[in-house]
């Protein structure tokens, strides 16, 4: 994964192409939860397929499919 091109959003964990990220004025906005904070640097990368029989998505309380940074260095 390309470091530059993917910024992880500081409050769903998400990560997002940046030019995924919805753009209003001069801020990005995250398309899931509608923060504007995300880090560049990330660790800990885990792709979550299955959420109803992911231990891990228990693990971090999210029902949806996607790939989430669980450390965010900001
Ligand atoms: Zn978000």
């Amino acid at each position: 994964m390309a470091r530059g091109k993917y910024v992880a959003c500081t409050k769903c964990k998400r990560i997002l192409l940046r030019k995924e990220l919805i753009q209003e004025g001069n801020k990005s906005k995250c398309p899931f939860c509608g923060n504007d904070k995300f880090a560049s640097n990330y660790s800990n990368i885990v792709l979550i397929l299955n959420p109803q029989k992911s231990q891990v998505a228990r693990l971090l309380q999210k029902e949806e499919y996607g790939l989430f940074a669980l450390t965010l260095e900001t």
